[in-house]
């Protein structure tokens, strides 16, 4: 059979640049499509911070035209190879030479939708530079989505994408891309897309909503999430368009890329350790302490970690409200993040309150979220709601057991302990709510002071597999199917 041709689309990949999840899985997936036999192409925005590694990037192409704004413009592509994939970079510094991805802590940057819009339209335009006719054109979340919108309106007559179907991977419904309505006409795309059919959403025009009208299938990353988003609570004013194609909305959890993320053979942490050699994780425990200057004496105190975006989402606010409880339950706290300014004020001021039991790092640090996975004992993942979340299988795999709320994928991907037949793999809670976290929280504690319980429950947790195999071999599946339902 000839293999299968993907061009995936994804304004951040792992290594080339990262905001979340969505970088792990653009970096991962591929791969492993490669692996299960389908060619791909991977097309993502030439950043500030993809220019600082210093990559041994390829010239592709200096002008490759395409109409924007009216005129002849011209943006080039440079491309790197890695382990049978093809990267394809779109460079347009005015756009993408930045010091963040979307926006600083104070905001989005207010050109994001002629960003992406461009990024989209440049991404079909090196397809058919590059004579790379895909039969999948993949794009992810809403900076990804307005190419589909191009597809349908702007490149419909073109015979190069004749047989181009679509998938549209939604990794979090929450994030739209929302603009004014005059945006439209400037990016190319027709103005009497403005109606409620259409782009329009509430007086704006939403990328996200293109992606689900006009992909051929949608996909959300767990299949908890892909239920939840067609009802009101998290369908963030979508769910009635999602309802309303809800045969072809598919559910598909991430995986891992335990090539990355092994504490056997982690280069980031202390000591290396796996279930036969648990030393290594107490080694890894006062190293992560260290990090974030607290107290290595109070070995047996169990610490719990979080490495995580500070927004809305992620749970902050009722964690706040549960800090006492859980010094009070002898825990100790450790927390990477970066992100909005309100959730930053709110935890430097809890580090004051607590020094010694809150350990908190503002940045977005790759190596120490890497320390954190290996050397806590506990991972607490508080979240309102939750498309897949990586961090959970992150930290299984490090033996470090996850305290959850039972949401999305984290819902899919985390079981209850049961003491008595031992089952399961972490905590949860359901009620979105301080208290129900602090219980959680202290059933987790209680386990803890159990040693020999405990270490079967981080032999158990570390013996979980999410590798990327098995959702490779569905995404293929899926993608196959997608000629029968364009
Ligand atoms: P989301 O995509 O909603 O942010 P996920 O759990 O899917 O959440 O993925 C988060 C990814 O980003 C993980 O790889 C996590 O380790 C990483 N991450 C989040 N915040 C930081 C940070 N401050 N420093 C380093 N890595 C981070």
């Amino acid at each position: 059979m000839r293999a299968m041709k993907v061009a995936m689309l994804s304004s951040e990949i792992v290594p080339f640049a990262k905001t979340g999840g969505l970088a792990d899985v653009a970096g991962a997936l591929p791969k492993f499509l490669c692996r299960a036999g389908a060619e791909v192409r991977v097309i993502t925005p030439l950043y500030r911070e993809t220019k600082r590694k210093n990559l041994p990037l390829r010239p592709v192409a200096d002008a490759i035209e395409l109409d924007w704004q009216g005129k002849k413009d011209r943006f080039s592509v440079v491309e790197h190879q890695e382990d049978g994939v093809t990267y394809l970079f779109v460079e347009r510094d005015e756009y993408f030479d930045r010091d963040f991805l979307y926006g600083t802590p104070q905001g989005d940057f207010p050109d994001n939708g002629e960003r992406f819009a461009f990024f989209s339209k440049a991404a079909l335009e090196t397809l058919k530079f590059t004579g790379f006719r895909p039969d999948v054109v993949h794009a992810h979340d809403w900076q990804s989505a307005v190419t589909l919108a191009f597809l349908k309106f702007v490149y419909d007559r073109d015979p190069f994408f004749a047989y181009t179907r679509s998938l549209l991977t939604i990794h979090n419904l929450a994030y739209q891309g929302l603009f004014e309505s005059d945006l439209l006409g400037r990016i190319g795309l027709p103005e009497r897309l403005f109606n409620m059919e259409n782009m329009e959403f509430y007086g704006k025009v939403n990328f996200l909503k293109a992606g689900i009208l006009y992909a051929t299938a949608v996909n959300t990353v767990s299949k908890r999430y892909s239920q939840e988003i067609q009802t009101p609570e998290f369908g963030a004013r979508l769910d009635g368009l999602l309802r309303g194609r809800s045969d072809t909305v598919f559910g598909i959890l991430n995986g891992v890329d335990y090539a990355g993320w092994s504490p056997a053979t982690d280069k980031f942490i202390a000591r290396p350790f796996d279930p036969t050699y648990l030393d290594g994780k107490k080694e890894c425990k006062r190293d992560v302490l260290q990090a974030f200057s607290l107290d290595v004496r109070q070995g047996d105190a169990p610490v719990v970690g979080m490495v995580s975006r500070l927004a809305g989402q992620k749970g902050f606010d009722i964690l706040c409200e549960t800090l006492d409880g859980i010094f009070e339950a002898g825990a100790r706290l450790l927390i990477l993040g970066t992100g909005e300014e309100v959730y930053q004020k709110a935890l430097l001021a809890a580090r004051e309150k607590y020094p010694g039991s809150l350990g908190l790092k503002i940045a977005f640090d790759e190596a120490l979220s890497h320390k954190i996975y290996a050397g806590c004992d506990m991972f607490l993942i508080p979240s309102r709601y939750e498309p897949c979340g990586l961090t959970q299988m992150y930290s299984l795999k490090y033996g470090t057991i996850p305290v959850v709320r039972s949401t999305g994928g984290l819902e899919d991907t985390i079981q209850e302990y049961n003491a008595t037949s031992m089952t399961g793999n972490g905590f949860k809670f359901s009620e979105y709510s301080a208290p129900a976290l602090l219980g959680a929280l202290r059933k987790a504690v209680s386990i803890y002071r159990l040693p020999v319980r405990w270490r079967a429950l981080i032999q158990k947790a570390m013996a979980c597999d999410f590798s990327w195999d098995r959702s490779a071999r569905e995404y293929i599946r899926l993608y196959q199917k997608l000629s029968a339902l364009g």
